[in-house]
Formats: structure tokens, C-alpha cells, sequence
């Protein structure tokens, strides 16, 4: 397969999305090289505002069509969608590959998982968005329902170390619920971005439902401020907060898929082979270069020796870069320079390293790292590193580990491993927690992903997905008229004092109230 794949031309609509019209304004172009040998890839327009802004109007006259379809119409087209890329899946792994670093296992993994998340919103949305009815409560005589509604326009803004699964995250929950979507990949893996829409653009019925833009921050700040009714961002929390920021001038909403630094627990009666083959994996899958990798990993001080020893003997195994690696590419240098500091930092400070290290790293790879004699105030703890290194600390008990594991701003993933894992699971503060296993949350449709404190807002995947990209709205109908009606004034002179009593009677410390309260408590069990 040639290494060039050729920029997308505008031309190309035979069934394409057509990239926002080229003017003036985006006459620059990004080349896109492959972090493994440096060869051009492709090239794509970078889109000013003009053309960002001439992108979400057209995606606005999408929406319109998309959201008058049902529920089964547009599952049929997201279908089409799905066995598009299933049936270039050797192709778009390649494209990944090339373009992103990683190996092509990976590549097809992460396809693999991306298309599990697509056939789940398309098929899922019906029931997770269909109308609930709720109790009016005292206003029995009126029927209540809860009802969830396409927001309109969606800007999606994607990272490059999942090029294809991160944006679907979004994209097949925004698309299912009823929205059109903007899509700004990141500017280190474009062309993968521009594959995805072409295989959209000719599965759709609607033109322009899912469009691309291309080019860099600016590119992705326009997209803040186009209109969008939604913006939802994956990246780095120091972008999210400049996202943020710009949506905040129009209120436009956000979900903030951001940074992580995924804490592990290992307990001293955890399956042993089992908790180091997780280890290793969640630290060092996709070169460490996801956002819910293991970055810590707390041992009990029983087991740690062990476990320091046969993670080293299993990392020792695994091989970087060719055609039968484990580990790829990183894709970006300025990522390789972050991992480098973090090292020399711990280094400087104490820290050792027992196989891999910064004098271990060539071009964009790096050997797997792991690390001991960690300390707190090391970058490799307080900082994500975002690359194929694990730091393993010794803990005094499970006590300490979750206390050293909530020790950061971050919240995305976790992980423990243990025979009472499952009750202690709930003690870590974060999104998402693994028992017994690594990352499987991720790939599991269903579960809903997202963080807390410095890894973000809101929820990708899932039913809480689906709904992410929808309004929910209340509606209230009156079914019975009642003789007294507080929603009027048309009410008795005396209804102050009426009322008083009535909020004695239903809320206060006498027998109705009392009554009530113990019988809801018996119903609470
Ligand atoms: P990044 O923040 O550098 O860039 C993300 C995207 O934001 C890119 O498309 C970029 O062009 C765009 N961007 C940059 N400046 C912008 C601006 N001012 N306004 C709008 N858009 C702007 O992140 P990255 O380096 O591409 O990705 C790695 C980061 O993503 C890591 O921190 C990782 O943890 C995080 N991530 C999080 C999740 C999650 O679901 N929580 C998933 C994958 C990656």
C-alpha cells in the first residue's frame, strides 16, 4: 500500500462530504507526516472562521431533516454508516497506523471498539430517549413527562491518540439522538478524519450531516464560536479551559472529555499474574498514550516486590516499533519531550528506573518504562505523562493506596485489583473504575465515560451519551380541573392561611406528616 494517501479533493464529492468551500482565508495548508519515518501522508485546507462558519450553517439545514426522521430511519443510515467502515476497516487501519504511530493491531482495536459504540447509539437511542412519565406528585391531576429533544448542530473537537474511537465517542451518540455534527480532528491525524466523513458522506441520505474541518487550535477556536449548540471536546484540560472559555461568551454548552492520571490498586490477596498483565497493558497499550492509562500504580507493601519483579520481567518482553511490535510510534515529538521530562524530573529527585528510561528513547520511541521510588512530588504523579512509562509505588495498605490514588486533580479512570476490590471500587473518585481488570469500561457500550475535576464534565457513550446531546424538556398537562387551582388567582381570600396549614399538615412534625414519612422510609427499605 503506497504511504501517500492523497489529500481530499474537493472535487472528490462524488458521495463526499464537499470540505467547506476553499476562499480566500484558506488558501494554507497542514501536511500531515507519519511519526514512524517522517513520509507525507496528505494535505488538508486549514478553514478559517469563514469557512467553520459556512460548515455549521449548513450542517443547521442538516439537522432540520435528520431530527424530522425517526428513531429506525436514521439507526438504517448510521448502519450503512457502520458497514461502510467495517468494510474498509483494512484500509483505515493502515491509515491509522501510518498516520498516528500506533501498531496496527491497535488500529484495528480501536476501529473495532469504535464501531462497537456506533451500532450500540444507533440501535440504543429509541429507548434511552424515548418520553418517560413521572409522578405529578401533589398535582396528581396532571400528566408529567420528561421528554429528550436534538439539540441541533454538535462541534465535536477530537485529540490524535484515538483518532477514530475518541470522536465516535461523540460523534454516534450527537448523530443518533438527532444532530448534525461538525467534526475538527486533530491537526497531527486529519487524514483519518477526512476518511471517516467520506465513508458518512456516502452512507447518508442527509448531505452534510457529518462535515470536517481541518487545521490546528484556531481552526477549533473558530468552531467555539460558530453557533454551535453543543461543543464537545476531547483533548487536554489546558485546551478544554480555552474552550471553555470561548464557549462561555455565547453560553454555549461543553463536554469536557479531558486529561487523566489513572491510579491502580493492587490489595495483597489480588490474583497476582492478573494484576501485573494489567499493569502492563493499561500502562502501555497504545504507548501509554491514552487518556485513561495507568500513570500510578499503588501495591500493597505484602506483594510489591513480587509485582515490581514480574512487571519488569514482562515489559522486558515486549518489543517497540516493526512489524511485530507491541508498542508503536508516539505520534507527536512535543508528547516524546513531555515523557522525557517527567523522567529526568523523577530521576532527579530520587526516583529508579528498572528497564526503558529517557536515554532509552530514539526519535518518536520510546522503551517501555517503569519506574520505582516514586515520590509525590514528582511530574511522573502530580502531571499526566502520556506515554508508555509506569511508576509503581509502595503503599502500606488499601487504605493508603486510595488515599494517594484521589491525591490528584484528576478523576477519569481507575483500577483495582483485589478480592474485595468490587466494594472498594466505589471509595476512588473518578468516572470510571476497572475491578479486576484494566480499561474495560472503555469498551463496554453501555457503561457511560467521562471525569471529574480536572478530567472534565459530562458523559460520552451510553444512555447518559445519548442524552448529553439532547434538551431535555418538561412537560406539564393538565388533565383534571380542580376546584382549586394554584396556578391561578383565582383563589379564596383566606388561602394564605389555608396553605400554612397544608404545609403543617404535609411537612411538619404532626401524625399525617410523620405517617408519611415512616411509610416512605418502609417503601426505602
Ligand atoms: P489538545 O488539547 O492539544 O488538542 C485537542 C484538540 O483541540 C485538537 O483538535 C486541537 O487542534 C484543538 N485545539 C487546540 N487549541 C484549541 C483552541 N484554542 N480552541 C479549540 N480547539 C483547540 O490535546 P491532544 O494533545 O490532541 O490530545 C491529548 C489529550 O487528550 C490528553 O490530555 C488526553 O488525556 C486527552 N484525551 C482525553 C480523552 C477523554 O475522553 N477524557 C480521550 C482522549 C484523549
Amino acid at each position: 500500500m503506497s504511504t501517500i494517501v492523497a489529500p481530499p479533493a474537493p472535487a472528490a464529492a462524488s458521495a463526499a462530504p464537499p470540505p467547506p468551500a476553499p476562499t480566500k482565508a484558506a488558501v494554507e495548508s497542514l501536511r500531515s507526516t507519519s511519526p514512524i519515518d517522517g513520509a507525507l501522508l496528505g494535505e488538508v485546507p486549514v478553514h478559517g472562521a469563514a469557512e467553520v462558519g459556512a460548515a455549521v450553517a449548513r450542517a443547521r439545514t442538516a439537522s432540520a431533516s435528520w431530527a424530522a426522521k425517526s428513531f429506525a430511519e436514521r439507526a438504517t443510515e448510521l448502519v450503512r454508516w457502520r458497514r461502510a467502515i467495517a468494510d474498509h476497516v483494512e484500509e483505515l487501519a493502515q491509515l491509522v497506523h501510518r498516520e498516528n504511530g500506533k501498531t496496527v493491531l491497535e488500529a484495528t482495536s480501536e476501529i473495532f471498539m469504535a464501531l462497537s459504540h456506533l451500532d450500540h447509539a444507533a440501535s440504543r437511542a429509541e429507548k434511552a430517549l424515548a418520553p418517560e412519565r413521572v409522578s405529578g406528585g401533589l398535582l396528581a391531576n396532571f400528566r408529567c413527562t420528561v421528554s429528550y429533544h436534538p439539540l441541533g448542530v454538535i462541534g465535536v473537537i477530537g485529540p490524535w491518540n484515538y483518532p477514530v474511537f475518541t470522536p465516535m465517542g461523540s460523534i454516534a451518540y450527537a448523530l443518533a439522538a438527532g444532530n448534525a455534527v461538525v467534526f475538527k480532528p486533530s491537526e497531527l491525524t486529519p487524514l483519518i478524519g477526512v476518511k471517516l466523513v467520506e465513508l458518512a458522506a456516502a452512507s447518508f441520505s442527509v448531505p452534510d450531516l457529518l462535515q470536517i474541518v481541518t487545521g490546528a487550535g484556531p481552526t477549533g477556536a473558530a468552531l467555539c464560536k460558530a453557533g454551535v449548540d453543543k461543543l464537545a471536546f476531547t483533548g487536554s484540560t489546558a485546551t478544554g479551559k480555552r474552550v471553555m472559555a470561548a464557549c462561555a461568551e455565547t453560553l454555549t454548552p461543553v463536554l469536557m472529555e479531558l486529561g487523566g492520571k489513572d491510579p491502580m490498586i493492587v490489595a495483597d490477596d489480588a490474583d497476582l499474574a492478573k494484576a501485573v498483565d494489567g499493569a502492563v497493558f493499561g500502562a502501555l497499550a497504545n504507548t501509554g498514550q491514552a487518556c485513561i492509562s495507568i500513570e500510578r500504580c499503588y501495591v500493597a507493601e505484602p506483594v510489591y516486590d513480587r509485582f515490581v519483579e514480574m512487571v519488569v520481567a514482562e515489559v522486558r518482553k515486549l518489543r517497540v516499533g516493526g512489524d511485530d511490535a507491541h508498542l508503536g510510534a508516539m505520534t507527536s515529538p512535543a508528547q516524546v519531550e513531555i515523557v522525557r521530562a517527567h523522567l529526568e524530573d523523577a530521576q532527579r529527585r530520587g526516583a529508579k528506573i528498572l528497564t526503558g528510561g529517557a536515554d532509552a528513547i530514539v526519535g518518536n520511541f520510546i522503551q517501555p518504562t517503569v519506574v520505582v521510588d516514586v515520590t509525590d512530588d514528582m511530574l511522573l504523579i502530580k502531571d499526566e505523562t502520556f506515554g508508555p512509562v509506569l511508576p509503581i509505588i509502595k503503599v502500606a495498605s488499601v487504605e493508603d493506596a486510595l488515599r494517594r490514588a484521589n491525591g490528584t486533580r484528576f478523576g477519569l479512570g481507575s483500577a483495582i485489583f483485589g478480592r474485595h476490590a468490587r466494594e472498594l471500587a466505589d471509595r476512588i473518585v473518578a468516572g470510571m473504575t476497572s475491578v479486576n481488570s484494566v480499561l474495560a469500561f472503555s469498551a463496554i457500550a453501555s457503561l457511560p465515560f467521562g471525569g471529574v475535576g480536572d478530567s472534565g464534565f459530562g458523559r460520552i457513550h451510553g444512555d447518559h451519551g445519548l442524552r448529553e446531546f439532547t434538551r431535555t424538556k418538561a412537560t406539564a398537562e393538565e388533565r383534571l380541573a380542580l376546584p382549586m387551582n394554584l396556578m391561578s388567582f383565582k383563589l379564596p381570600g383566606n388561602m394564605a392561611t389555608r396553605l400554612a396549614g397544608t404545609v403543617k399538615t404535609l411537612y411538619g412534625s404532626g401524625p399525617v406528616a410523620r405517617a408519611k414519612d415512616l411509610f416512605g422510609r418502609l417503601r426505602r427499605g
